[in-house]
C-alpha cells in the first residue's frame, strides 16, 4: 500500500515548507524508501511559466519541459525521485481540465461543482503520481499557501477526503507552523494552536507538527502544544534557526527522530537510516577554506528566489571545490549606467570587486547593456565567466559589437530592427502568439566538441540538460563569429543549433544555451558550475601567490 503524506503550512508563509517537505523526503530515502514529491499550488495560472520572477521567484523547469514552482527545485536538490509535469498541480490546471471535460459533455448533464468535481480532479492527479509509478512507496504532497487562505480550500478538502478514504496510517498530515518570539525572549504557542484549529475546521487533524522557532523547543513547550492540538508530544518537532546551510535540515530532523515517528504513524518497517551522503556533505561544508566572490549580473537582484537554482548551484560548486562562494548580486541596470565597469566589478570597487562573473537567464530588454558590459569586462580582464541561456546570448552580442565591430549587434528580442541580429528567433517560433509553454523547453541532448572546456567539465560529448528559451545563436553569423575566434563548443544533436560558445585564449569563459543549475545537488554539483568555481579559485590563489 502506498503511503501519502500531506504537508501543509499555517500562521504565515515563508516558513520553509518546501525545505521541510524535501528534508522529510531525504530522510525517508535514507531509510530505503522510494519517495515522490508533489506540489499543489493554489494559484490560477496553469503553470509558473507566465509569472514574473518578482511574483513567484524562479520558474523551475523539469526534464519533460514543465515550467513549475520553485519548490520542485528543492525536491530535486534534496531527493532523487523523478520529477515531471505530473508532480506540479495548480488550480489553473485543475479548473482547465474540469472545464474542458464539461465542454466535452463528459459530466452527463450534472451541475459541475467545486465539490466533488474540482476535488475529484485534484485527488485523481495526486493518486496518479503513486499509481503510475509502481516503484513509489511514499508520496509527499505539499499544499502551497497557508491554511485559512480561500484559494487552498479545495486542496485541503481533497486531502481530507483522501486521508479518510485511504485510512489513517495510509495518509497522514504534517503541519508546519511558526512559534514566534516576543519581546523578552518568550516563545509563543498561540498562533500554532490557532493554526491547528484552522486545520481541524477543514476536517484534518494533523498527526505531526513541525514548528519553526528561533531555538529548539523544550519538552514543556512541546507538551503544551500537544495538549492544545491533539498531537502527541513526541510528534511535535522544531525546525529551529541554523546558521550553517538549509541542507543540514534533514540532519536536524533526524536528530529529533522525525523519520521514526513518521514511519511509526504509517506503520512502515524500514531499514536503518543511511544518511552518509548528508553527513559527508556537511563535512565538506565545514572543511571549506577561503572565499571567492562571484558577481551575478542580472535584473531581479532584490529577490533571492528569482535566481534560486543558480545560487544553490554556486553553493554546491563551492562544496565541491572546498571554497566558500560569496554572492555579489549586481543589478545590471546599475552597470549599464556606469562609464567604467571596473568601478563595480574590478579590484577598485568599494567592496573589492568580483573574482568571476555569472550572467543568468532572463527575458526582456531592461539591463541588457549592463550584462554586455559585464561580459566584455570578464573577457578583457580574463575573469572566469559563466553565461547561462541569456548569459550565452550576451556573450554573442558582446562579440558581435566589440570584436566584429557591429555596433548594433543584438538579439532580435531586444532590438527587432538591428542590422546584425546575432541572436534571433527560429523560423518555427516566428508565428507563435501564446506565451504559456511555447518556448524550447526541457531536456535535450547537446553534443560537445572535443577539446572544449565544456567537454572537459562533463567528461563526455553527450550532455543532457534542460532548456527554456525562444531565441537562438543566429547561424547566419556563425562563420564570421567563428572565423574571428569565438568557439562554438556544442551543437544540438542534429547539428543545427549552437548550444555553447567559449572565448578563445581565456582562462574560462563559457556560455551555454541550456540551464545546468536545475540538475545541481549539494551532494553532486553541476559539473559546469564546479569547473567555473574551480577556475575562479585557481585564479584567485594564483594572484595571491
Ligand atoms: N530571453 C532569452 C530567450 O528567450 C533567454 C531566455 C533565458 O535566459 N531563459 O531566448
Amino acid at each position: 500500500m502506498k503511503k501519502y503524506i500531506f504537508v501543509t503550512g499555517g500562521v504565515c508563509s515563508s516558513l520553509g515548507k518546501g525545505v521541510a517537505a524535501s528534508s522529510l523526503g531525504a530522510l525517508l530515502e535514507g531509510r530505503g524508501l522510494n519517495v515522490r514529491m508533489v506540489k499543489c499550488d493554489p494559484y490560477l495560472n496553469v503553470d509558473a511559466g507566465t509569472m514574473s520572477p518578482y511574483q513567484h521567484g524562479e520558474v523551475y523547469v523539469t526534464g519533460d519541459g514543465a515550467e513549475t514552482d520553485l519548490d520542485l527545485g528543492n525536491y530535486a536538490r534534496f531527493t532523487s525521485g523523478p520529477l515531471s509535469r505530473a508532480n506540479s498541480i495548480t488550480t489553473g490546471q485543475v479548473y482547465d481540465a474540469v472545464i474542458r471535460k464539461e465542454r466535452e459533455g463528459r459530466f452527463l448533464g450534472r451541475t459541475v461543482q467545486v465539490i466533488p468535481h474540482i476535488t475529484d480532479e485534484i485527488k485523481g492527479r495526486i493518486l496518479a503520481v503513486g499509481k503510475e509509478d509502481t516503484d513509489a512507496d511514499v508520496v509527499i504532497v505539499e499544499i502551497g499557501g497557508t491554511v485559512g487562505d480561500i484559494e487552498s480550500i479545495p486542496f485541503l478538502e481533497a486531502a481530507r477526503q483522501l486521508i479518510h478514504e485511504l485510512g489513517r496510517g495510509n495518509a497522514i498530515s504534517v503541519h508546519l507552523t511558526l512559534i514566534p518570539e516576543v519581546a523578552g525572549g518568550e516563545l509563543k504557542t498561540k498562533p500554532t494552536q490557532h493554526s491547528v484549529k484552522a486545520m481541524q475546521e477543514q476536517g484534518i487533524q494533523p498527526d505531526i507538527l513541525i514548528c519553526r522557532a528561533p531555538i529548539k523547543l523544550d519538552e514543556a513547550t512541546r507538551r503544551k502544544i500537544a495538549l492544545f492540538t491533539n498531537v502527541e508530544t513526541d510528534a511535535v518537532f522544531t525546525s529551529y534557526d541554523i546558521d550553517t546551510t538549509i541542507y543540514e535540515i534533514p540532519l536536524v530532523f533526524y536528530d529529533q527522530q522525525l523519520d521514526q515517528v513518521v514511519l511509526k504513524k504509517m506503520g512502515v518497517e524500514a531499514r536503518h537510516a543511511n544518511l552518509s551522503a548528508w553527513y559527508a556533505m556537511m563535512e565538506k561544508f565545514a572543511a571549506r577554506k577561503g572565499k571567492v566572490r562571484i558577481g551575478i549580473v542580472g535584473k531581479y537582484m532584490e529577490l533571492h528566489d528569482a535566481y534560486k537554482s543558480v545560487y544553490e548551484a554556486l553553493f554546491h560548486a563551492g562544496l565541491a571545490c572546498g571554497v566558500e562562494v560569496e554572492l555579489a548580486k549586481i543589478d545590471s541596470a546599475k552597470l549599464e549606467e556606469t562609464q567604467d565597469p571596473e568601478t563595480i566589478l574590478g579590484k577598485a570597487a568599494a567592496d573589492g570587486g568580483v573574482d568571476g562573473v555569472l550572467v543568468p537567464g532572463g527575458f526582456g530588454q531592461r539591463g541588457i547593456n549592463g550584462m554586455v558590459k559585464a561580459a566584455r569586462w570578464a573577457r578583457e580582464t580574463r575573469a572566469p565567466y559563466l553565461g547561462i541561456c541569456l548569459g550565452m546570448q550576451i556573450m554573442v552580442i558582446d562579440w558581435g559589437r566589440h570584436v566584429l565591430g557591429w555596433d548594433d549587434a543584438d538579439s532580435s528580442e531586444f532590438n527587432p530592427d538591428s542590422k546584425h541580429p546575432v541572436v534571433s528567433l527560429l523560423e518555427e517560433q516566428v508565428d507563435v502568439k501564446d506565451y504559456g509553454g511555447t518556448m524550447r523547453l526541457g531536456n535535450s541532448e547537446s553534443l560537445a566538441e572535443p577539446g572544449t572546456k565544456l567537454m572537459a567539465a562533463y567528461g563526455s560529448a553527450h550532455i543532457w540538460e534542460r532548456h527554456r528559451h525562444r531565441y537562438e545563436f543566429s547561424n547566419k553569423y556563425k562563420e564570421e563569429m567563428t572565423e574571428s575566434g569565438l568557439k562554438t563548443a556544442a551543437f544540438t544533436s542534429n547539428g543545427s543549433l549552437v548550444e555553447c560558445v567559449e572565448w578563445p585564449d581565456h582562462p574560462w569563459g563559457l556560455g551555454v544555451q541550456f540551464h545546468p543549475e536545475f540538475k545541481s545537488k549539494p551532494t553532486a554539483a553541476s559539473p559546469l558550475f564546479r569547473d567555473f568555481i574551480a577556475a575562479v579559485k585557481s585564479r584567485v590563489t594564483h594572484q595571491e601567490v
